[in-house]
């Protein structure tokens, strides 16, 4: 049913991205999550085909398109290995899209054409021991001099941290005025104050890395803070919109990957006498699951459209992002179930579906900040 919701351009891109991600990526995506290994070497293949700058101007090396066209890339790269996906969209959605932005002509310069062609690769670093869901309770902080800002402090959960070349680094610049003295800074991965701690273990995501990110003395100029001083929370709730949008089309990828593995099993297995899909138990379970995965692609793909048409989508984007990672984390346990014992084996993709889901109920602001979110909208 996605077709009918798409322009002709739109279907062709998917249709591009689908032969892409079946040939080069699903065939590796077990291994890479087994080893654990970002595959770092699809970048720069990625940016040449110009879908690392699906969304973004052709001025700051991006190749146009929409928010639309973002989204179905996030949803059939996460259809063939979601940690691949989450690398490539904490890449783009919240790293290059910060820059792009909030960055000033040279910054959007500097870095955004090397980033979008994929030979440059960024992480978004919020994210700290203390700081999660309470985005005032961030203490890295930035003391401000005549050269420019002295960074310490520590982030923790970086995804692509290990290989990154520059961090969106949020730190306060005013500790005294909470989410009012938020800033964002620009951090070369050169720089001698930043190190990163060794790769984080993950339950699922196997094939994106992260770690944590120590800013000791990490010291900045004025030309690398992205925006105005103390405005850094507004601004990246402004990127964290995208980021939402990108998180449900990761997660309705993950559902067309798990109904379809399913499907697989259910038709060819067969008990008491004939394959599983005539027991109407299983034939029901699999209706629901594609009932739902349509439902969240569409809250999805209208998030996508009012930022295209440059209306108000937080809303939207919050409820398409609480509501397909829900989704998927049922539809992935489904799928599991269906699938049997075999679902539960370390080779079978199901077993990786159900571990890969369960993040995206937690990142880019979980289920409750969501509703927290939705609920403002009402009024209350
Ligand atoms: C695989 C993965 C990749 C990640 N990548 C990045 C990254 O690249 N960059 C980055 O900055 N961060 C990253 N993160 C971290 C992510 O930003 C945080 O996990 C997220 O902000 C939630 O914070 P927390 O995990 O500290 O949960 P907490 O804030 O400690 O919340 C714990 C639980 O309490 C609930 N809770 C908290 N406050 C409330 C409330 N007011 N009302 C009701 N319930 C509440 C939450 O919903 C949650 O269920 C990543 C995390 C994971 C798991």
């Amino acid at each position: 049913m996605i077709e009918e919701l798409l322009s002709d351009d739109e279907a062709l891109f998917r249709e591009a991205v689908r032969d892409f991600v079946e040939k080069e990526i699903a065939p590796n995506a077990a291994r890479w999550d087994e080893e654990g290994c970002y595959p770092r070497e699809l970048l720069p293949r990625l940016g040449e085909l110009g879908w690392l700058g699906a969304g973004f101007p052709e001025e700051v090396g991006g190749s146009g398109g929409s928010t639309a066209i973002y989204a179905l890339l996030c949803r059939e790269l996460a259809r063939g290995s979601a940690g691949v996906a989450l690398g490539i969209y904490v890449h783009t959605a919240l790293a290059c899209s910060a820059v792009r932005h909030l960055g000033s002509q040279a910054q959007r310069t500097r870095i955004l054409p090397a980033a979008l062609a994929g030979d440059s690769i960024g992480c978004w670093a919020y994210a700290e021991p203390g700081a999660g869901s309470d985005v005032s309770s961030v203490e890295t902080h930035a003391l401000r001099d005549r050269a420019g800002y002295v960074l310490d402090g520590r982030k923790l959960y970086i995804t692509n941290a290990p290989f990154a070349d520059f961090a969106v680094v949020v730190a306060s610049t005013a500790p005294q005025r909470g989410l009012k003295g938020l800033s964002l800074f620009l951090v070369d991965r050169d720089n001698e104050g930043l190190t990163t701690g060794p790769p984080m273990k993950k339950l699922g995501m196997g094939a994106s890395e992260m770690s944590e990110i120590v800013l000791d003395g990490c010291r900045v100029g004025f030309e690398d803070r992205l925006g105005k001083e103390g405005t850094g929370f507004i601004q990246a709730l402004e990127v964290l919109t995208l980021g939402r949008i990108a998180a449900a089309a990761l997660a309705v990828g993950l559902m067309e990957a798990a109904l379809e593995a399913a499907l697989g099993y259910t038709r060819d297995r067969v008990q008491f006498g004939r394959p599983l899909t005539e027991q109407q138990f299983v034939r029901f379970t699999l209706a629901e699951m594609a009932t739902r995965e349509e439902a969240a692609w569409r809250l999805t793909l209208h998030a996508a459209r009012l930022a295209d048409a440059g209306q108000a989508h937080d809303t939207a984007a919050s409820m398409a992002k609480l509501f397909a990672s829900q989704e998927a984390t049922h539809v992935c346990e489904r799928a599991l179930h269906l699938c049997g014992a075999h679902g539960y084996m370390k080779d079978s993709p199901a077993q990786r579906f159900y571990r890969d889901c369960k993040v995206l109920e937690i990142g880019e602001g979980t289920s409750e900040i969501q509703r927290e979110v939705i609920a403002r909208s009402l009024g209350v």
